[in-house]
């Protein structure tokens, strides 16, 4: 099967992007959102992107019309009803994400895979949400997605390889690079790294050394663009939480245990970036 037009469910920070890959690489779009402010400032990210790509001369004026012409915007669901494949990237919530698997079972055309960017619910338990349970794929992205190279492609109990080919040939065709991965919690970027960065937290907790030179180590020491601190600061200390709440939950080990001071800066509402202070100081 040809993939030739794409559904994206939520405008959001993940949905936006997703969008603008597949618009650029000459994909026809559908962008849905609940919210009509999620939509304007959906569009509003995806021409101040391409804006920047025209400034570094990797775009043409033309192209960026081009690509925004490709996408079209709606609030009602059923507006991706003859499209080849929908990525869900609606807020993470698993009931939500339900409804909207049930939802768009309804409405999409028979032959249509459902994808889904979630970062922690099982893909097979979404996929058994509707009844086309062997065309339901993750399709797992990473901000910024028009700048970053991999997706994880989570492959549900039930996916078939059908399935699994026409994600994969269209993965490449908008210049990312797929990694197939089995359901399974974190998948495999977020079950490496938030352990490690959690492993960071415990180090500091312990005294071990300040949060400047625990970064400081392990950028010159493993050659890291980015201390694990400040990464956690950037991703946000509760979602840092959330995925390791998820590792300890789903495999019931205690290697993923969340660190405690990662619970305790949560609790006082030291999230990181978004909120001027987490592991560093963001105030001024
Ligand atoms: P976000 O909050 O920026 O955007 C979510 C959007 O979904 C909002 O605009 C909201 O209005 C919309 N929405 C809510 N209910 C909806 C519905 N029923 N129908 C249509 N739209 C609806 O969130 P985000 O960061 O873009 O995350 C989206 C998904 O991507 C989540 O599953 C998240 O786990 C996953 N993800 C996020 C990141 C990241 O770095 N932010 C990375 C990888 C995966």
């Amino acid at each position: 099967m040809t993939i030739k037009k794409i559904g994206v469910i939520g405008a959001g920070t993940m949905g936006n992007g997703i969008a603008q890959a597949f618009a650029v690489s000459g994909l026809e779009v559908v962008m849905t959102d609940v919210a009509d402010s999620a939509l304007e400032r959906g569009l509003a990210t995806i021409g101040a992107s391409l804006d920047r790509l025209i400034k570094k001369e990797k775009m043409t004026a033309d192209e960026k019309a081009a690509a925004l012409a490709r996408i079209v915007t709606a609030k009602d669901l059923a507006a991706v009803a003859d499209c080849d494949l929908i990525i869900e990237a609606a807020t993470e919530n698993l009931d939500l994400k339900l409804n909207i698997f049930a939802q768009l079972d309804g409405v999409a055309k028979p032959q249509a895979i459902i994808a889904s960017n979630t970062s922690s619910i099982s893909i097979t338990k979404l996929a058994a949400a509707t009844k086309r349970a062997e065309r339901v794929i993750g399709m797992h992205f990473f901000n910024p997605v028009p700048m970053m190279a991999l997706v994880e492609l989570i492959r549900g109990l039930q996916t078939s390889d059908e399935t699994y080919a026409a994600v994969e040939a269209v993965s490449k065709a908008v210049g990312k690079t797929p990694v197939q991965v089995r359901n399974s919690p974190g998948f495999v970027v977020n079950r490496m790294l938030c352990p490690m960065i959690n492993e960071a937290i415990f180090a500091l907790g312990e005294g071990l050394a300040s949060a400047a030179e625990i970064d400081e180590a392990m950028k010159l020491g493993c050659n890291h663009p980015i201390g694990p601190l400040a990464l956690c600061d950037l991703i946000g200390l509760d979602v840092e939480l959330a995925v390791m709440q998820v590792l300890f939950e789903g495999f019931k080990d205690p290697k993923y245990r969340p660190a405690p001071l990662l619970v305790e800066m949560v609790e006082a509402g030291y999230l990181g970036r978004k909120t001027g202070k987490g592991f560093f100081d963001y105030a001024k």
